[in-house]
């Protein structure tokens, strides 16, 4: 997608400070962290939004959660423990509109979210 700010991502024309990194998945720390470790899991194929999922992209959808537990591990947080979420459309919060997971903790994390 040419206007897809994570699209530049993957291509490497934006470069984002990178923290793993797979074959269908790329994980990368958020700009603006909610969090003291605050990442986006992302696939490397443009898919807008959650609802624009198919069933063919199952898979590829286990790949992030697999992968977010990956890098949780890798900073630190698996054991004390984090949170994963993903935006979707405007009243879910979502501003970039290429699929993406959040990975969050390194705090105690509240509930319900905002
Ligand atoms: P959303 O609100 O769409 O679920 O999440 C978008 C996330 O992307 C936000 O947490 C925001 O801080 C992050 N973000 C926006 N622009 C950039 C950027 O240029 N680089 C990085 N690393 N993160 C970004
Ligand atoms: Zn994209």
């Amino acid at each position: 997608m040419d206007n897809c700010l994570f699209c530049k991502m993957i291509s490497r024309e934006i470069e984002p400070d990178v923290v793993y990194e797979e074959e269908d998945v790329l994980a990368f720390r958020d700009i603006n962290p909610q969090a003291p470790i605050h990442i986006l899991l992302i696939p490397k194929r443009h898919i807008s939004t959650l609802n624009d999922l198919q069933p063919k992209d199952a898979e590829l959808i286990g790949k992030l959660s697999l992968a977010a537990a990956k890098v949780a591990e890798q900073e630190g947080i698996a054991e004390p423990g984090y949170r994963t979420l993903m935006n979707c459309n405007e009243e879910g919060g979502q501003v970039v509109f290429h699929i993406h997971m959040h990975l969050v903790g390194g705090r105690r994390m509240g509930w319900p979210p905002g």
